[in-house]
This record gives structure tokens, C-alpha cells and sequence, in this order.
């Protein structure tokens, strides 16, 4: 029997035609399903050009390949449900519904896998944000739909409960306590269904709540670094993980805090395509096709730098002043302020002196 699958990817963007690279590199074949046939998969691999929702197109790809995985979370659940055969998506739909939801994702994380995530509850309407203790600050976030800090209110006097107040009431939310922590950090981890493999620890800088910048490994303890994989891999554990998830934290002086899980390969996890033996995209196809996977190696400590749209000129003029660097562009066809055009990795011991694209300027 031949080992070469065919592939089904839900999304076309950059992380699908990076994890279709890496399907292509082991020999698969691989089908994308995006809305534009223009996609940046469409560079590497067949596209079907269909919404995501439509359950025809889902049917199609189902019919025409061995596996099926998705590049992002908010992926129609149900429609999948409807047209996957036994065991044609190892991720399932069950990591989607908690992690499309803030509600079930906080639910998950601290009563099934018990790691430490902020104190939170949930608020249904403004009436539940009457009692609150407002000698606390608060982060007020709606539980479907947000990203990159879209739909989120932080709450530090009553000043803020006008606009609060509205959020509660336009959709379901949950209330999280204000974490003050000294860095935001991530770590990938990858399973088979069996086993896992977990990444170096990612130290995050966000400018206007996108990935700026990321450096590895993070600068925080090793007891703490050593915490934040062993969290990782606990809910690795617990999802019987197939194919790769980021776990976003905080850390504070003395501990870790889950912030939120992305149930595939991540922005923060770029990095690995050069400075790892093993890649994220690398892990999570032969997660997905249930392959034993490899410990991950860092070969030196690196930064990652996210090229958006109005960045790009910068990053080709560093590449060429640095070409030790490693410029990924993504083959978007229009490059709009803050859309993620590529992304820069370079080898560095000295990370405050890589210097982010439009840092300074950038606003
Ligand atoms: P999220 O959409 O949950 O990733 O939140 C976006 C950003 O808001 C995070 O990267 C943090 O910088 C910040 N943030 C979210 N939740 C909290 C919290 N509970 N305490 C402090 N900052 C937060």
C-alpha cells in the first residue's frame, strides 16, 4: 500500500500553504478548500474555491482525500460533522467547538485539563456585571467571534461599564480578571493521537494586538519554561491531541496562566521552519496521518518578525542588508495595512536588537 495521502485542507491562507508545503515535501498530495482560488495554497496545491460553509464543496474534498485537517479555527463544525467519514478528521470536531467558543474553552481548560487560567465568569447580560469588585481590573471578552483583541472591553473604574455594558448586552461574554504579567508566551505542542511533542517556549510581543515579534526561546526561568511545556502537553493530553495547538499564556514573576488554545499551527510558531529540526507544520501533518513524531530541537535561539502589509518594502530591504535572515512571503496580491503579508526569521542572541518592522513608526 502506498504511504502518499491525499490531503484535505479547510483554508488556503499561510498556514495551510505552509502545511501544505510541508504534506508536499513527505511525498502527499494535497486540496485546499478557500473562498478565493487565489489563495495563497493556490501557489502549492489544487484549489476548490467554495465558502467554507458550503457542504457540497466540504462533501467534494471529503470524497477526494484520505484526511482532512483545517488551518483555522472557525470552521463550520456541523458541516464537517455532516460529511467526514470514521477517523478522516484525527483533529475532530470537538477541539473546534471549544476553542470557537471562550465559554466552553475556559470550561475545558479548568475543569478537564485543571491548568490555571485567569478567574472568570460568565456574563449573559449587563445585570451580570452589576456586582462586580471594582477595586480589580477586568478584561470583558465575547465569547464567539473575537480575534486579535476584537470584541473585548478591559474594565479598570465604572467609567468603562458604559461601553462594557454594551458588549454584555450585544452578545454571550466572559469576565476574566486582569492578569498582570510580566510576558505573554505560547508553546506548540503536536500529537498522533498517541503521543506528543512539545516546541521551545515562544516569548510574544504584540503591537495593536498583533503578533509583532517573537523570540525564542522565551527569557523567562527554566522552571517556569519547563512549567509552561508541561501545561502544554497536559492538554495536549487530555484532547488525545492529532496534529499541532498552540497554548497562549501569561507569565507572571511566579507562575503560568493559560490565556487561550488555537487547535492548529500558530504565528508564534514560525520560527520552527528554520531554528527547529522539525517544523510545526512538519509535526502536524504527521500528527494528522497518526506518524510517530520526533523531539524537538532548537539549534540556536532566534526572533521572528511578522511583515504586515505596510512593512513589506522594509523586510526586503532588511533581507537584502541581512541575508542571513529568512524572508516567507506569503503570495498575497494586495498588500493592506495590518494583513499578514510574510515574515522574517533570523538566528539572534541579542533579541532587544532586532528591531521590529515599523516599530517607531507603525501606529
Ligand atoms: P486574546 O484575544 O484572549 O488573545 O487577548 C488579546 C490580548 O489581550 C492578549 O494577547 C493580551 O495581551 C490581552 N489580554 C487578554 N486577556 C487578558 C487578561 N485576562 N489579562 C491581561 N491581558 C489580557
Amino acid at each position: 500500500m502506498s504511504s502518499t495521502k491525499t490531503i484535505g485542507i479547510i483554508g488556503g491562507g499561510q498556514l495551510g500553504q505552509m502545511m501544505a508545503i510541508s504534506a508536499i515535501y513527505m511525498g502527499h498530495k494535497v486540496i485546499t478548500l478557500d473562498p478565493a482560488s487565489d489563495c495563497p495554497s493556490s501557489r502549492v496545491s489544487e484549489v476548490i474555491a467554495a465558502p467554507y460553509d458550503d457542504v457540497d464543496a466540504l462533501r467534494q474534498l471529503a470524497d477526494r482525500c484520505d484526511v482532512l485537517t483545517y488551518e483555522f479555527e472557525n470552521v463550520d463544525a456541523d458541516g464537517l460533522d455532516a460529511v467526514i467519514k470514521d477517523g478522516q478528521l484525527p483533529q475532530g470536531t470537538e477541539l473546534l467547538r471549544i476553542s470557537q467558543n471562550r465559554i466552553f474553552e475556559k470550561d475545558f481548560l479548568s475543569n478537564k485539563a485543571q491548568v490555571t487560567v485567569a478567574p472568570y465568569k460568565v456574563v449573559t447580560s449587563s445585570l451580570d456585571l452589576e456586582d462586580i469588585d471594582l477595586s480589580k481590573n477586568y478584561v470583558l471578552k465575547t465569547a464567539t467571534g473575537g480575534y486579535d483583541g476584537h470584541g473585548q472591553k478591559v474594565i479598570t473604574s465604572a467609567e468603562d461599564l458604559e461601553e462594557a455594558n454594551a458588549l454584555a448586552n450585544s452578545a454571550e461574554c466572559v469576565l476574566e480578571e486582569f492578569v498582570n504579567f510580566d510576558l505573554e508566551i505560547s508553546v506548540i505542542v503536536s500529537g498522533n493521537g498517541k503521543d506528543v511533542t512539545v516546541f521551545p517556549v515562544q516569548e510574544n510581543i504584540h503591537r495593536n494586538n498583533i503578533l509583532s515579534k517573537t523570540i525564542v526561546p522565551a527569557r523567562i526561568s527554566d522552571r517556569l519554561a519547563d512549567r509552561a511545556k508541561a501545561i502544554a502537553v497536559k492538554i495536549a493530553e487530555q484532547l488525545n491531541l492529532s496534529g499541532t495547538l498552540c497554548v497562549e499564556m501569561f507569565a507572571t514573576a511566579d507562575d503560568i496562566i493559560v490565556n487561550e488554545i488555537a487547535p492548529r499551527p500558530h504565528n508564534s510558531g514560525h520560527y520552527s521552519i528554520e531554528a527547529c529540526d522539525f517544523s510545526q507544520f512538519d509535526t502536524h501533518i504527521l500528527g494528522v496521518l497518526g506518524a510517530p513524531l520526533p523531539a524537538i530541537n532548537l539549534h540556536e535561539p532566534a526572533v521572528m518578525l511578522n511583515v504586515l502589509g505596510q512593512h513589506v518594502e522594509a523586510a526586503e530591504r532588511y533581507v537584502t542588508e541581512n541575508p542571513s535572515a529568512h524572508l516567507h512571503m506569503y503570495g498575497k496580491l494586495e498588500a493592506k495595512h495590518n494583513r499578514k503579508m510574510g515574515h522574517v526569521t533570523l538566528f539572534s542572541n541579542e533579541p532587544d536588537n532586532v528591531v521590529e518592522f515599523g516599530k517607531g513608526i507603525d501606529f
